[in-house]
This record gives structure tokens, C-alpha cells and sequence, in this order.
């Protein structure tokens, strides 16, 4: 059986990447999706029998790519997520990144888009679909796995990470449920 890779981000424990910071309410992205990975998508996934790989970038986003063509066999997908920011303080919502051009990528950030939206209930950013030389598109469009990135909600915005915060369980059982229709259809 298939697996699925999961790539944390901003390296997952780098200590000189944590992503997206908002220190009014000191929330870092890096350690938010790894404490959702580990805590909640690893177990989500392992609760419906699906077989999961986490892959921590390292020593830099350069070789992400690589890492995730290493443990890729045929039939894998890839999924990592991110939060987003931005210096517009009322920028919300989710969006899913895919590759330009792969029908299977676009399938599946389809319907985590649409699962994410439907627990978190934020605004529908709707599907980005990158190339290689996009931002984040070295592991989306760049490895063998279809893979797609989930922009959960903005960290920037405290309604947003209120929200999110206490739908963790939820968005986890969101990604799983789309990894479950994506092989059925
Ligand atoms: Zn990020």
C-alpha cells in the first residue's frame, strides 16, 4: 500500500528557519505544524490504517526535493502544509498550492481545499497551481510525489489562529478524509 509523505515545515526544528512569526500572540509556523504533525496529522492518518513518512528538511529547503525523492515509491503522495502571513493584518483564509500542470496534484489539493474549509470555516482562498521556481515550488512541482501545500489559515491573523487553534484534531481529520476520497476516486 501506498504511502503518505509528510514534510513539515520550515525544516521542523531548524532553529534558524521558524517561518511565520507573530509575536503578539508568539506563535511561530514551524512549531505550530510540527506540533499539528506530530501531535495530530500522524495519528489521524494512523487511525484510518494509512502508512505515513515524516521528512524534516535538512540541512536546508534546498535539498527537500531530494529528501522527498529518497523515501518516494511509486504511488506516494506528498502533503505539507504552512501558514501564511502577511503585513495586511485582516488577510485570512486557506489555501492549497499544487503544480502546474499534474491532474493528480490538482485532484488532491481539491479536496483538502475543500475539507480544510469546511472545518475551519475561513475565507476560501481557493487553489494556486506553481512552478518549480514559485515559492514552495522546489517540493511541490519539483519531486517525483504529486504533492500539494497547505496554507492552513494566517498566522498574521489572531481570528484565524483562534479558530485554528482549537480545530487541530479537525483540520488533521480533513487532510486524512481527502487522502481517503482522493484514492477511491
Ligand atoms: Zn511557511
Amino acid at each position: 500500500m501506498s504511502k503518505v509523505i509528510l514534510v513539515y515545515a520550515h525544516g521542523g526544528t531548524n532553529p534558524n528557519d521558524p517561518g511565520a512569526v507573530n509575536e503578539k500572540i508568539n506563535v511561530k509556523e514551524r512549531d505550530f505544524i510540527k506540533n499539528f504533525f506530530d501531535k495530530y496529522l500522524g495519528a489521524a492518518f494512523k487511525a484510518k490504517g494509512i502508512e505515513t513518512v515524516f521528512v524534516q528538511q535538512s540541512p536546508n529547503w534546498y535539498s527537500i526535493d531530494k529528501l522527498v525523492n529518497k523515501v518516494y515509491v511509486a504511488g506516494d503522495i506528498a502533503i505539507s502544509c504552512h501558514l501564511n502571513a502577511s503585513a495586511t493584518a485582516s488577510s485570512t483564509g486557506t489555501e492549497t498550492l499544487h503544480a502546474k500542470g499534474s491532474i493528480t496534484g490538482e485532484k488532491l489539493a481539491k479536496l483538502v481545499q475543500s475539507k480544510l474549509v469546511g472545518v475551519l470555516g475561513l475565507k476560501d482562498r481557493g487553489l494556486k497551481s506553481i512552478t518549480r521556481d514559485d515559492r514552495g515550488g522546489r517540493l511541490v512541482a519539483g519531486t517525483k510525489a504529486p504533492c500539494i501545500l497547505a496554507e492552513l489559515f494566517f498566522v498574521s491573523n489572531e481570528n484565524d489562529y483562534k479558530k485554528a487553534v482549537d480545530k487541530q484534531k479537525e483540520m488533521a481529520e480533513a487532510i486524512v478524509q481527502a487522502v481517503v476520497e482522493f484514492r477511491q476516486k
